[in-house]
């Protein structure tokens, strides 16, 4: 990445350690941010969320959300051991849960806490239109989406003399709720546009993995975007180029997606 652009020639040695290559798309981004402290405002928060919604359980379409992100999940933890890069999960604790909403939503917060809106669900039609919305989800929290931001958002406020100093909790704190206005606010989340490619193309792969078709992905957008006409825009069409070139993105992308849906059993 452009890194000397950011913070001169001085702090290259020290950023170019805080950059992160995604191990699935090869990105890298800027990932300054502490892990540890991100994963438990995103569990504190997460909980919070929950306690104030209606969170489904025992239902057939519950148990549907928890298997979809379990085999993702599990497909993904083989992925990142095949490379040697299990550590990179460590911390995670993943979490699926349906809750009851109208909304056209899902999303993912940072260590792999999932929530899908009951909305969604017609839109997904099957197993496979859900495991496009829940690959690309987990792909935002496995690339570190929330820590790039969150990075963003410290040079953002402090320049590049934050990467050599100590943030107070409070900081922590203020610099997290811009990031992640969760809460009433959670529909609003936005990515990066940059972000919103790489979900894509990394739930792509990842669902294939899994073993649900990536030929469905299509369809899928293609329901996405007639459904969500007026109102208030779901997290992944809120940032995300056009539909044409989502679709022929994921077109390019498809060869690759089908020989990881091909060697994890499924039929071409
Ligand atoms: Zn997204």
């Amino acid at each position: 990445m452009k890194i000397k652009h950011l913070f001169g020639m001085g702090a290259v040695a020290l950023s170019v350690a805080a950059c992160t290559t995604n191990p699935i798309t090869g990105r890298s981004s800027l990932q300054i941010a502490n892990n540890s402290e991100i994963l438990t405002m995103s569990a504190q928060e997460y909980k919070s969320t929950l306690s104030k919604g209606k969170v489904i359980t025992g239902t057939a379409d519950a148990k549907r959300v928890v298997n979809v992100g379990n085999r993702i999940k599990t497909a993904a933890e083989k992925y990142y051991q095949s490379i040697g890069r299990s550590a990179d999960l460590a911390n995670y604790s993943w979490e699926f849960n349906l809750l009851q909403s109208t909304e056209l939503n899902a999303w993912c917060m940072p260590g792999g806490k999932v929530a899908v809106y009951t909305g969604i669900l017609p839109v997904t039609k099957n197993d496979n239109g859900l495991a496009v919305v829940m690959g690309h989800e987990v792909s935002h929290a496995l690339a570190g989406h929330g820590n790039e931001r969150i990075s963003q958002a410290m040079v953002a406020q402090y320049g590049g003399s934050i990467l050599g100093s100590t943030i107070s909790n409070a900081q922590w704190a203020a610099i997290f709720q811009k990031a992640y206005p969760i809460g009433s606010q959670v529909a609003l989340l936005k990515y990066g546009r940059n972000q919103e490619s790489e979900a894509d193309k990394m739930g792509l792969y990842l669902m294939s993995m899994a073993g649900y078709d990536p030929r469905e992905a299509i369809p899928f957008w293609n329901r996405m975007e007639a459904s969500s006409t007026g109102g208030r825009q779901p997290e992944f069409l809120s940032t995300h180029p056009n539909p044409e070139t989502r679709i022929s993105d994921i077109n390019k992308d498809l060869p690759q997606a089908l020989e990881y849906y091909k060697a994890a059993g499924g039929k071409i």
